[in-house]
Order: C-alpha cells, then sequence, then structure tokens
C-alpha cells in the first residue's frame, strides 16, 4: 500500500458499515476502529467506562463528545493506526466530535470520508433482522430459519439481538443521525474529501463499490 490510509465511514445505523469496514479493513491491511465496539467491549469488561455508558447505549443516545474524543484520540495514536491509518466506524457523529478530529489528525488528516447512502425506509428492515456475536461483536443477518442456539461462526459465542436494536431505540438513533450526524456530510463536503457510495445490493456489490472508491484514494 502506498500511503496509509485514513478513511471515516459514515451512514445510517443499519447501512451495512459494520460489515463492509470489516470487509475494507481486511482487504487493504488497516486497522477497523468502531467506537460503538470499543463501547460494548467497555461494557462486556465491566470496566468504569463500560458501567458510565451502559445506560446511554441501551437508550440508543449519544455518549458525550469528551469521551469518545478520547477513546478515538487514544486507539488512532496507537502504532498500528499511526503506521497504517485506520477506518473510522461510528465517529466522529456531531459537528463537535468532527472539529475535534480535524484538530487531533491536522498532522496526519483523514484522506477519505465516506457516506455509504442507503435511505431510512430501508434500513428499519435491516436493523430489525441485525444479530451480532455477544463476544466478539461479529454481524449477522436473521433469517427465521437460524440454529439455536446460535453460535459465532469466529469465536464460538452465542449470537443475539444488540440490546440498542430494540424499535424504540433504533427510531432514537435514527432520529439522532439525521440531526447530529447528516450535518457531517456538508462539513467534509466543503473539504472535497466525501465520497458517496450506494448501499443498495447484496454485500458483495457494496463492497466491489467500496473497494474501487478506495483504490482511488490509493491512486491520488
Ligand atoms: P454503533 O455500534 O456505531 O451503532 O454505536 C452504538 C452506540 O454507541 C450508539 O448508539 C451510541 O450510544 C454509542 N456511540 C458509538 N459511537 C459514538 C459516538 N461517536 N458518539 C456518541 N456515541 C457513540
Amino acid at each position: 500500500m502506498p500511503h496509509s490510509a485514513r478513511i471515516i465511514m459514515l451512514g445510517r445505523q443499519g447501512a451495512g458499515k459494520g460489515t463492509q469496514c470489516v470487509r475494507l479493513a481486511e482487504h487493504f491491511g488497516v486497522p477497523h476502529i468502531s467506537t460503538g465496539e470499543m463501547l460494548r467491549a467497555a461494557i462486556r469488561k465491566d470496566t468504569p467506562v463500560g458501567r458510565s455508558v451502559k445506560k446511554v447505549l441501551d437508550a440508543g443516545e449519544l455518549v458525550n463528545d469528551e469521551l469518545m474524543i478520547s477513546l478515538v484520540q487514544g486507539r488512532i495514536g496507537e502504532d498500528d493506526a499511526r503506521i497504517s491509518g485506520y477506518i473510522l466506524d461510528g465517529f466522529p457523529r456531531t459537528v463537535g466530535q468532527a472539529q475535534s478530529l480535524d484538530h487531533i489528525t491536522e498532522v496526519r488528516p483523514i484522506n477519505m470520508v465516506i457516506d455509504l447512502d442507503v435511505k431510512r425506509e430501508l434500513v428499519l428492515e435491516r436493523l430489525s433482522a441485525r444479530r451480532a456475536c455477544e463476544q466478539c461483536g461479529a454481524n449477522y443477518v436473521a433469517t427465521g430459519n437460524d440454529p439455536n442456539p446460535w453460535k459465532c461462526e469466529k469465536c464460538g459465542s452465542p449470537v443475539v439481538q444488540r440490546a440498542d436494536d430494540t424499535p424504540a431505540a433504533i427510531s432514537h438513533r435514527l432520529d439522532l443521525y439525521d440531526a447530529m450526524t447528516a450535518p457531517l456530510i456538508d462539513h467534509y463536503s466543503a473539504k472535497s474529501v466525501l465520497v458517496t457510495v450506494d448501499g443498495l445490493g447484496t454485500p458483495d456489490e457494496v463492497f466491489a463499490r467500496l473497494r474501487l472508491a478506495v483504490e482511488g484514494l490509493q491512486e491520488r
């Protein structure tokens, strides 16, 4: 890889960000940094951070900017991310977070922001079928004909519905996305780093579009 790729993945909950970021990270050999997964791991381990955010996550609210910024600043300062770059998934989620990230990344700026575009009406169906490994966070899709008990293919732990994938929390998170996160599209298009990728289609079709977009970045 000629340069390190520092990428932000934007997109509604249920647009497929998690699944696609895992694939992109494997393909391009960069770490996938999911802030939601970092928080869920803290909750699983019952750390002080985990205890302080559990209720916020379960209600589908946003964790405060200060805590999120310090988590991300620490993570992107680690060797793997400094050397190879990273794919940020779930951060920034507010204009305040984006402005802080601009400061933190002044020396090594973000070079691409992808808006994985799927309309609100379409993500609702995906979210109600979403399942995740309780331990490693791997994503699955329920078909109605699933193994019982359902074990994760990667680590063998139970596959369950996320605690925040209830209808009320889903609807609240989508409202928050429109109010707080959608304005980031203007923030980044003003910096000429924004690329919109159509998130409709099979996971393979969407991955092919994303791969092309990232390869375009590497050729720049
Ligand atoms: P996600 O896995 O990205 O859907 O995130 C799950 C939950 O973690 C969100 O609903 C928020 O409660 C919290 N969260 C994750 N990232 C952020 C962030 N950047 N800012 C605030 N809260 C966040």
